[in-house]
């Protein structure tokens, strides 16, 4: 007899969302953890703490650039009271941590407090105990990824877990990488007074997202002040008291420049965290980038012991991990669980934000696709003239013979909440007639979705 019909291991957003549902469902569920707290990377030192400050910040820069005084509202003596602003952030992660925490309560997950190592396919240390299960989930996520020579002090050369708790506003922040971390991260302090240069190996920012967007969004915000330094490549920082000595040359090639910051984020990505589980043990080899291949039920090539969320191929993003635990737990309990990697949103939440569901324009032409594509701008949308933020477009990619959505993308205010309509509507598998012939609320940002879907096959109406 095994201790647990299920042992999840990591409490992160794969894991905790796996436990929660798996004891749902009746089975014996224990969840092993070695942070402090519930909630993985995500609520911790991700996601909750990112947006915190992000949320804080825009106001902050509200209040302080004087961006609203055309509708009538002045500030006099505005002040940043960082330390109250942190402590504002860590109040939101506390409670959503011990969200967590109730969550396991109140559905008998067992939290086993420690750092889990495999002793064979079905036995695991946590810490000092040895527990059996008869399912293994790893959820272990992932951990920043240095690249060779590019190596943190926790200091003045920081990951993104620093860089949300600096005691105090960076004169010169550099960023290394242009993704979601750099953007959001330098966002932040951007807004609250620090000058921030962003150093991106690629030619475009994001390079992930689609062409049309990534262009804009680097317009915006570079008119905000950020410096994108693209097509650029970090060769050396060199640590010089309280500060640091950032090498930098094209990435082609050319002259090399100094850059000189109080602090340095190195934000290029992450790798999935297998360290100290002793996988071996297990049967378990992860790939050559040290993520843990499943099937489609989420089965490692030991069928009992399955992987969800970042240390497994695929979207690092929070959500993913989430459906992934969700349907995990559906089919060790015996159902059918359903994540389709199709129709997995991304947003990068600056301001305005960048969200996108499905294939950019140049990933469907290469699938071969003939397209049609609709935009329409936010500056010919009602609500947003009515709210004067009118930056950005809806960008929607259908297949020219089918008229089935494809992709969308968007730039604008609202992007991340937008964003959930298309993929629901790709999910149904929708033509962009189908959301052209959906009525939209008015006055709505949402009508610019309608109206892309318009434009893909004639013109819109507002424009
Ligand atoms: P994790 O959240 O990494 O959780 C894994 C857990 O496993 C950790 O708590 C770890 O302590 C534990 N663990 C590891 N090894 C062991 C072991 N041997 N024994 C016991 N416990 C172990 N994604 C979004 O979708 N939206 C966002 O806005 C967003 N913002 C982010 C901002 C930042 C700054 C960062 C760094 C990430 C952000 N992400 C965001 C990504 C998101 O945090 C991850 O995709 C998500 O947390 C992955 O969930 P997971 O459950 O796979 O792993
Ligand atoms: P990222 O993959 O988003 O971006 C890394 C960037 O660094 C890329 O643009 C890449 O081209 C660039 N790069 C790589 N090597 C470089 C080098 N040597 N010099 C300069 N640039 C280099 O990674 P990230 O920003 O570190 O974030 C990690 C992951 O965390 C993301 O991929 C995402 O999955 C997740 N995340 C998500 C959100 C969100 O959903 N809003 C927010 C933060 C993090």
């Amino acid at each position: 007899m095994a201790d647990y019909d299920m042992l999840v291991i990591g409490g992160g957003p794969g894991g905790y969302v796996a436990a929660i549902r798996a004891a749902q469902l009746g089975l014996k569920v224990a969840c092993a953890e070695k942070r402090a707290s519930l909630g993985g990377t995500c609520l911790n030192v991700g996601c909750i703490p990112s947006k915190a400050l992000l949320h804080a910040s825009e106001l902050y820069a509200a209040a302080a650039t004087g961006e609203l005084t055309k509708f009538g509202i002045s500030f006099k003596g505005v002040e940043l009271d960082l330390e109250t602003m942190l402590k504002e952030k860590a109040k939101a992660v506390k409670e959503l941590t011990s969200g967590i925490e109730f969550l396991f309560r109140k559905n008998k997950v067992t939290w086993l407090k420690g750092a889990a190592a495999f002793e064979g396919p079905n036995s695991v240390a946590v810490g000092e105990n040895l527990v059996t299960a008869k399912n293994i989930v790893i959820a272990t996520g992932s951990e920043p990824f240095f690249p060779p020579g590019l190596v943190p002090d926790g200091e003045v050369v920081v990951t993104s877990t620093e860089a949300l708790d600096f005691t105090a506003v960076p004169r010169h922040l550099v960023v290394v990488g242009g993704g979601y971390i750099g953007l959001e991260m330098g966002s932040v302090w951007k807004r609250l007074g620090a000058q921030v240069t962003v150093i991106e190996y690629m030619p475009s920012i994001v390079p992930a997202m689609d062409s049309d967007i990534a262009g804009e969004f680097a317009k915006i915000l570079g008119k905000q002040g950020l410096a994108l330094r693209t097509g650029m490549k970090v060769t050396a920082i060199a640590r010089d008291g309280a500060e640091a000595k950032v090498s930098i040359e094209p990435a082609t090639g050319g002259p090399a420049e100094t850059l000189v910051a109080d602090r340095v984020l190195l934000a290029v990505g992450r790798r999935p965290n297998t360290d100290g589980l002793a996988l071996a043990k297990a049967g378990v080899t992860p790939n050559a980038r040290g993520q843990i291949e499943v099937d489609g039920q989420f089965r490692t090539s030991v069928p009992h012991i399955r992987a969800i969320g970042d240390v497994t191929p695929g979207p690092m993003l929070a959500h993913k991990a989430m459906d992934e635990g969700h349907a995990v737990a559906e089919w060790i309990a015996g159902h059918t669980g359903h994540v389709n990697p199709t129709v997995i949103p991304a947003v990068v939440y600056t301001m305005p934000e960048a969200a996108s569901v499905g294939l950019t324009e140049a990933e469907a032409r290469a699938a071969g696709h003939e397209l049609r594509v609709g935009k329409f701008p936010f500056l010919a949308n009602s609500r947003a003239k009515t709210n004067r933020d009118t930056a950005g477009f809806v960008k929607i990619i259908a297949d020219a013979a089918t008229d089935r959505v494809l992709g969308v993308h968007i730039l604008g205010t609202m992007a991340g909440t937008m964003i959930a309509q298309a993929a629901q509507a790709m999910e149904f598998g929708a033509s962009s007639e189908d959301i052209a012939l959906t009525c939209h609320a008015h006055p709505t940002h949402s009508e610019a979705v309608k109206e892309a879907a318009i434009a893909v096959r004639g013109p819109a109406l507002h424009i």
